[in-house]
């Protein structure tokens, strides 16, 4: 199957209510759409991939992404991607996108799609061939950082359409953080808590939070990256003082050096989030996965703020890992959808592995 065209234009979706979490804020998707066209057998196949940026968390903007696929392209049309040989893929792309992971994660999902589809099969069936389609997988609704009454008023909202677990963003402001997440707790009954402070607090404050949380009887699931990267030890130091509680390594974990480095540690964390963009392709992102499973770390699938084409991608992803702790909401958070198709989701409920590739289509114009 020969690489014969790649096509990247923006991805610019608004979302309802402002994205803001301890480190960023978005308003609009600053992402990109990755098209390509693969020839099989005298026919084209399209494939799609999104390149979600959100800097500060991904180093990449989308003229960044841009300009990588531009000056990676000479080296890769009229290449033939074909699986199994697929560490040939990886490095291929790998060497010509080598500090471009998101415009790398967009392209390999494109040639993956293509692939895949030109072969009448589900993505997820690429990553794990023996797997039984379709897989349901249950997602949390993320609250960003917003006044109390707007994030009380989204957590009953998205209750009403069936989520129960809400993967709550703190971290920039400890007696805040506190206050939204008893009167969340107390609003919605059945409420369950991931907390994610995308590296805002120090051990001691992300400790206070999460007893503070537990003595009010809410029930954490799980603390995301509590503390800066940078603070080497700190994510250990906190899971250490969580026993039930598992800690997800979240900006922490990039790289297969960064697994090593987590799991070298005494006080191991107790998962990692993968997101296709930050390890540069659903390729490495499945091979952490497995990596991390096979050591007994709990793995969560996520990823920046994309729309239905990243979030089915990723929805593939994650129904290859039993008892993931999917967090594959942002697509509900744009105020509209530009593609069909991917996951069917009922409430926190989604179904995996219908149709070809991801199934994603871009949308009709009406
Ligand atoms: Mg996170």
């Amino acid at each position: 199957m020969l690489l014969r065209t790649v096509f990247a234009s923006r991805l610019a979706v608004p979302l309802v209510d402002p994205f803001v979490i301890a480190t960023a804020r978005v308003d609009v998707t600053p992402s990109v759409l990755v098209r390509v066209e693969l020839e099989h057998d005298g026919v084209i196949v399209e494939g799609l991939g999104e390149g979600a940026c959100l800097p500060p968390v991904t180093r990449e903007t989308p003229e960044h992404v841009f300009a990588s696929i531009a000056s990676a392209c000479p080296e890769l049309l009229g290449k033939s991607f074909d699986a199994p040989n697929i560490e040939a893929f990886r490095s291929l792309l790998g060497d010509a996108l080598m500090d471009a992971p998101v415009a790398r994660a967009a392209l390999q999902v494109a040639l993956l799609d293509a692939w895949s589809r030109a072969n009448h099969m589900h993505i997820a069936r690429m990553l794990q061939p023996n797997m039984a389609l379709p897989v349901e997988v249950v997602s949390d609704m993320t609250l960003p950082i917003l006044p109390l009454e707007r994030m009380v008023e989204l957590a009953l909202q998205w209750r009403a359409k069936g989520f129960r677990t809400f993967k709550v963003k703190v971290g920039k402001d400890l007696d805040a953080d506190l206050r939204v997440l008893i009167e969340v707790g107390s609003k919605v009954q059945d409420a369950r808590f991931r907390l994610d402070a995308n590296e805002g607090y120090s051990p001691r404050e992300a400790l206070h939070l999460a007893n503070a949380c537990l003595r009010k009887g809410l029930v954490l699931e799980c603390f995301e990256q509590p503390c800066a990267r940078a603070d080497e030890g700190a994510l250990e130091e906190v899971q250490a003082g969580l026993a039930h509680v598992p800690v997800i390594a979240d900006e922490s974990c990039r790289t297969e050096a960064d697994l090593d480095r987590l799991l070298a540690s005494k006080h191991r964390v107790g998962g990692i989030n993968l997101k296709l963009v930050k390890h540069g392709g659903l390729l490495e992102a499945h091979a952490l996965g497995v990596r991390a499973t096979r050591e007994g770390l709990r793995v969560m699938v996520g990823g920046m703020v994309e729309t239905r084409l990243g979030m089915s991608t990723a929805a593939a992803l994650a129904a290859c890992f039993p008892g993931v702790l999917a967090d594959l909401d942002t697509a509900w958070l744009l105020a509209h959808d530009p593609f069909t198709g991917g996951y069917e989701a009922d409430g926190e409920r989604y179904t995996v592995g219908h149709g070809m590739g991801h199934g994603v289509q871009v949308r009709a114009a009406s």
